[in-house]
C-alpha cells in the first residue's frame, strides 16, 4: 500500500492546513467553551467551510457534493483534530448525511442532502441510551400509529443534538434491546411534538444533547430504510463515521506527539534538554511508532470505502481499536511530559488530551472494537 499522497490530495493538506490554522486555531475551542456558546461551533466557519466544499465533500453532484472520497475527507478531518476544531462534519456528514446517502428514498435525499452540501442543515444520529457504545441495545420504541410511527423513549450523547434541523432516530419495532433485529430509523424535525432537547457539554468542551421522545408523531415517510431492519443501514453508517473519526484523531494525536518532541528540546533540566534523556527518548519512540501505525491503518480504512471493499468493518474496528489505545497513551504521555504545566488550563496540551478521551470512547472504545473484530472474524 503506498502511503503517499496524490498531487491534488497533498494541495488539499495544504490548503486545509493553512484554512483551519487561521479560522480555527485551538484558541477558538477555547473561546467557544468559555463563552459556554450555546451552539458550541461557529456557523460562519461552517458556511465557509461549505464554501470550499468541505460539508458535502463525500456527496455525489447531483446533491451539491464536491463527489471526492473518503481519503479526501479524511485528510480534512485529520487537519480539523490538529487544531481541536469544533465543526458538525461529524454529527452532520459522517453520522446523518451518510444514513441518507445509503438508504434515504428519493425525496429525502433530494431535500436534505443539497442543504447539507450547502452548510445550511445540521443533522445529529441519536442512537445510544446508556453510558457506552452498544449499537443495539436500544429501547425507544416505535408503534405504528394512523399515518406512521409514534416514537417513545430516551437518548443520551447525541453529538450537536441541540441545534440539528433533522435527528436519525433509532428505535425498535419489534425485539428486545440488544436484538439486532427489530430496528428502524427515522428523520425527526428539530421542531416535532414531544420531543424535549437537553443540551450537555463534554468534558472536551464539544455539545451532545439528551432526547427525551414522548409519542413524537412522524410520518411513514420519515422512516429512512426498511423498518425493522434498520440495523443494516446502522452498521455501515457507524463503519464509515468511526472511520472518519480515527482521521480526526489521528491528527489530534500527531498534533499532541509534535509539540510534546518540541517541548522535550526546549525545557532544560541540569543545564540540557530533557529530551537528551534516554527515558524521554525511548518514551517518545514508542509514541511515534504507534501514530505512524496508526496513520497506516486510517489511511487503508479511508481507501477501503473508497473502493468499496468487503473489509471495510473489519478495518473500522482495527483502526478504532488501535486509535483508540494511542489516544489514550500520546494524551497521557503529552501531559505527563510537560510535566505540571500539563495539567493546568492555560497550555493547550491538557485540551488534547480531553478531546483525546472523548473520541476514545464515541462509537466504542479498544475493547469493544476488539470484540467487535473477533465476532466479525468468527472467533
Ligand atoms: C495538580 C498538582 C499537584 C501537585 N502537588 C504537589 C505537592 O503536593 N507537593 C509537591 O512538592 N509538588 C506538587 N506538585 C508539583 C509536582 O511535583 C511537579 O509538577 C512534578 O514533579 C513535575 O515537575 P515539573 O512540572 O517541573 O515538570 P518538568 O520537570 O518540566 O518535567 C517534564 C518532563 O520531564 C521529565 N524530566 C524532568 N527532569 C528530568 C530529568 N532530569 N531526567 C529525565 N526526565 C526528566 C519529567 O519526568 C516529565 O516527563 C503538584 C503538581 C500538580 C500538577
Amino acid at each position: 500500500m503506498s502511503l503517499a499522497l496524490s498531487e491534488e490530495q497533498e494541495l488539499l493538506r495544504n490548503t486545509a492546513r493553512e484554512f483551519i490554522a487561521e479560522h480555527s486555531p485551538v484558541k477558538e475551542l477555547r473561546r467557544l467553551r468559555d463563552s459556554n456558546d450555546p451552539v458550541g461551533f461557529s456557523r460562519e466557519l461552517w458556511s465557509q467551510m461549505a464554501e470550499l466544499g468541505w460539508a458535502g465533500i463525500v456527496l455525489p453532484e447531483e446533491h451539491g457534493g464536491a463527489d471526492l472520497g473518503y481519503a479526501e475527507l479524511g485528510i480534512v478531518l485529520e487537519e480539523c483534530g490538529r487544531t481541536l476544531a469544533a465543526t458538525p462534519l461529524f454529527s452532520t456528514l459522517l453520522l446523518g448525511a451518510n444514513a441518507l446517502l445509503l438508504a434515504g428514498d428519493g425525496t429525502q435525499r433530494k431535500e436534505i442532502l443539497a442543504r447539507v452540501a450547502k452548510g445550511e442543515a445540521i443533522l445529529a444520529l441519536a442512537l445510544q441510551e446508556g453510558a457506552h457504545h452498544a449499537p443495539y441495545q436500544v429501547a425507544t420504541r416505535a408503534e405504528a400509529s394512523r399515518d406512521g410511527y409514534k416514537l417513545t423513549g430516551k437518548k443520551t450523547f447525541v453529538q450537536d443534538g441541540h441545534v440539528a434541523d433533522q435527528t436519525v432516530v433509532v428505535a425498535r419495532v419489534s425485539g428486545k434491546p440488544g436484538e439486532r433485529d427489530g430496528l428502524a430509523l427515522f428523520l425527526v424535525p428539530k421542531n416535532a411534538r414531544g420531543l424535549q432537547v437537553t443540551r450537555t457539554v463534554m468534558v472536551d468542551g464539544r455539545n451532545a444533547a439528551q432526547l427525551q421522545l414522548d409519542g413524537v408523531e412522524v410520518d411513514r415517510s420519515a422512516a429512512i430504510g426498511t423498518v425493522g431492519r434498520g440495523a443494516d443501514v446502522l452498521d455501515p453508517v457507524l463503519d464509515r463515521a468511526t472511520i472518519g473519526l480515527c482521521a480526526e484523531t489521528l491528527g489530534t494525536v500527531a498534533e499532541a506527539f509534535e509539540r510534546t518532541v518540541s517541548y522535550l528540546k526546549t525545557r532544560k533540566q541540569f543545564g540540557v534538554a530533557i529530551g537528551s534523556f534516554q527515558a524521554l527518548k525511548h518514551r517518545a519512540a514508542v509514541m511515534f511508532t504507534e501514530v505512524e501505525l496508526s496513520r497506516s491503518i486510517v489511511l487503508d480504512a479511508l481507501r477501503a470505502i473508497d473502493e468499496k471493499r468487503p473489509d471495510v468493518p473489519l478495518l473500522a474496528s482495527v483502526a478504532k481499536a488501535r486509535l483508540s489505545d494511542t489516544a489514550f497513551l500520546v494524551g497521557n504521555e503529552a501531559v505527563q511530559m510537560h510535566g505540571g504545566i500539563g495539567v493546568t488550563d492555560e497550555e493547550e496540551i491538557g485540551l488534547f488530551l480531553k478531546r483525546a478521551r472523548v473520541a476514545e470512547l464515541t462509537l466504542g472504545d479498544a475493547a469493544y472494537h476488539r470484540a467487535r473484530f473477533a465476532a466479525l472474524s468468527g472467533f
